[in-house]
């Protein structure tokens, strides 16, 4: 038998760890814009074409490379970041693994263009499947310039696997936003297909906050701001009133990464208790600055959970900041600051970071991952956070919300939704039909009309959901809503990262009535809306149907025209609560009775229930 072991050649054996690195463009972004803020930039401004998957650039004026760094980048483990093992406890870059690269060059066609302030000439370098294809001088300015197109043209697998360009692209703006609002002292500008959907200048955290979540904000943030031997936090959370129905603008950095934590999230919401309603999110964006020897760093590059050596501290230390700045601003009574004796008085707090635990840390799952080769993607097991899983449940209520239980589709409702409905069939709709026109609304939110078998009870809104749902549905499909022009076009503005959503819509809301034009600056102008809507709304209805179609976002089992039409019925439907004289109901329910499926509204809740006679007899024992 012939040996059969042998090394895989460097170009699959990258793509196969580009893997790790690059799951999606997003991830590509996410890399070059740290490489662009640890190389010093100023200014950093990225493109996009096709939502990455066919360019992402990223063009940056840091301290660019000399010719052989250039060519030594795309190597993998080349960095310039870390030397040693100890160093590794003092990271202050975004980047260290020397990894990016050489991942983008494995699946990507890549063009890099770099010079430093000292060289006369810089260096191009064309790459591809990892292979030089092209290096010669050039001239550039200092800086560097780094394009990758077609990512994933060689692992085909790996390219039908990437998501609508709608969903690629609210990752891109997820990462955009997690790296620019970490360093509002460096402009960013974000391009995508020739647009420009962010230009941040350079100002203050506030600033940045501002620009990046939309003027809302701008008169409606607290400062936290304490500082110990520990550890620092600083940064702002939204006052209560801001707080929304959709988890969207929390954000939360160590050391200006940012991270992503249940435990910590929890300290925050904790510390708005009583001050916002249970099912509403405030915003924050709070930055946590501590010694990097204290943290088990992430070291997956994409990893956004981390480890700190004393989570507990952390997390009362982040809930007490965010009380006492809460508590400046309120009329609430002065809450004690101070940290709990127990925390001060515990190890991590009272004694320096000693031998002991130095070498504590180098047998951690960190130390191991960089030394212990084969194992660098190592991702630790969740267990380790057990202990706090059950604290966490506890609230479990208000962390899930994010509308998915109101709108499963009817195809898979959660078997033990009480209010399950399927639709039913064409002879019952006949059957359960009112038999006249008496109608009776109760608490302005039900209506009781008599059938062949008895009566029903319709929940108005919920009726109307349904009749609003099937007409955009057949709007979509080709019977357009007639647009009645504004005469005075109300404009609206909206957070960047809206106007990339919206961006996206206008063809299908034009479908519905709605004619909405892009007016530059996350600007848009209403030019129309639906005929048979009272106008003067459409502001209002247009933001409240975005913040619903948010809710969906994550959801991957609709797609943005289902999205769409459900935020759009729910928004529109004349809600629970509403007085409706005769004329009202009888049109709501005569249209009701037109829809192909009554019974339910799109997300599997009941319009109607019926009682027929014969079951009320039987109660009143006739
Ligand atoms: P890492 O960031 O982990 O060091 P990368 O693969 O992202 O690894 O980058 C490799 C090296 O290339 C970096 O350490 C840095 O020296 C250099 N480099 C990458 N991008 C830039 C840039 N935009 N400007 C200057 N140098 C860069
Ligand atoms: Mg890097």
């Amino acid at each position: 038998m012939p040996d059969i072991v042998q090394l895989l050649p460097e170009n699959i054996a990258n793509q196969i760890a580009a893997g790790e690195v690059i799951q999606r463009p997003a991830s590509a972004v996410k890399e070059l814009l740290e490489n662009a803020v640890d190389a010093g930039a100023t200014e950093i401004k990225l493109f996009v074409n096709d939502a990455g998957k066919a360019l992402i650039q990223v063009i940056d004026n840091g301290q660019g490379m000399s010719e052989t760094d250039a060519r030594m980048c795309f190597e993998r483990h080349a960095t310039s970041k870390i030397k040693n093992i100890e160093d590794l406890f003092h990271i202050k870059t975004m980047g260290f693994r020397g990894e990016a690269l050489a991942s983008i060059a494995g699946v990507a066609q890549v063009e890099l263009k770099t010079k430093k302030a000292e060289d006369i000439t810089g260096t191009y370098i064309e790459i591809e499947n990892s292979v030089v294809k092209t290096q010669q001088p050039i001239a550039v300015q200092q800086g560097t310039s780094i394009s990758m197109k077609n990512l994933f043209f060689n692992v085909p697998a790996r390219r039908n696997f990437l998501k609508s360009n709608t969903s690629e692209l609210r990752h891109i703006v997820d990462e955009f936003i997690r790296v620019s609002m970490a360093f509002p002292e460096i402009f960013f500008s974000f391009t995508s297909n020739g647009q420009q959907v962010f230009h941040l200048e350079k100002g203050t955290l506030k600033q940045r906050i501002v620009q990046i979540l939309g003027n809302n904000y701008a008169a409606k943030l607290v400062s936290v701001q304490e500082e110990t031997d520990y550890m620092n936090i600083y940064g702002f959370v939204g006052k209560p009133d801001t707080a929304k129905k959709t988890r969207g603008d929390q954000y939360l950095f160590v050391n200006n990464r940012f991270i992503k934590s249940a435990y910590l999230n929890h300290a925050v919401m904790n510390a708005f208790s009583d001050m916002i309603a249970k099912d509403s999110f405030p915003m924050y964006a709070l930055f946590i600055d501590l010694d990097p020897s204290r943290l088990d760093i992430n070291v997956h590059p994409t990893k956004q959970e981390i480890k700190f050596e004393d989570e507990k501290i952390i997390y009362a230390f982040v809930q007490s900041a965010v009380k006492h700045a809460l508590a400046q601003f309120s009329v609430t009574p002065t809450l004690d600051f101070d940290l709990d004796i127990s925390i001060q008085q515990s190890d991590a707090v009272s004694k320096p970071f000693t031998d002991d635990k130095r070498s504590a840390a180098a047998s951690s799952s960190l130390y191991k991952t960089f030394t212990q080769k084969h194992q660098a993607h190592f991702i630790e097991n969740k267990s380790d956070l057990q202990h706090w899983d059950s604290e966490l449940s506890v609230v479990s209520g208000q962390l899930s919300v994010d509308g998915e239980k109101e709108f499963t589709s009817q195809g898979d409702l959660d078997k033990n939704n009480k209010t399950e409905y399927t639709p039913e069939s064409l002879q019952k709709k006949e059957d359960k039909k009112p038999t006249n026109n008496n109608f009776i609304q109760l608490h302005n939110s039900f209506i009781i009309a008599e059938n062949r078998n008895g009566f029903i009870a319709i929940h108005q809104q919920n009726a109307h959901e349904r009749i609003l749902y099937e007409r955009f549905l057949n709007a979509i499909k080709g019977k357009p809503i007639a647009t009645q022009r504004s005469l005075f076009p109300a404009t609206i503005e909206l957070a960047p990262g809206d106007t990339v959503l919206l961006n996206e819509l206008l063809d299908d809301l034009k479908l519905l009535g709605y004619l909405v034009e892009p007016f530059g600056n996350n600007t848009f102008v209403i030019q129309g809306s639906p005929a048979d809507v009272v106008q003067g709304n459409e502001k209002a209805t247009l933001e409240k149907m975005l913040d619903q179609y948010k809710h969906f976002s994550n959801d991957l089992k609709f797609n943005k025209r289902e999205k769409l039409l459900r935020s759009m019925a729910w928004q529109q439907s004349v809600k629970a609560g509403t007085s409706l004289d005769q004329k009202e109901m009888e049109s709501l329910i005569n249209d009701l009775f037109e829809c192909e499926t009554p019974n339910c509204t799109p997300n599997g809740k009941p319009s109607y229930l019926e009682f027929k006679k014969e079951e009320l007899d039987k109660i009143f024992g006739r």
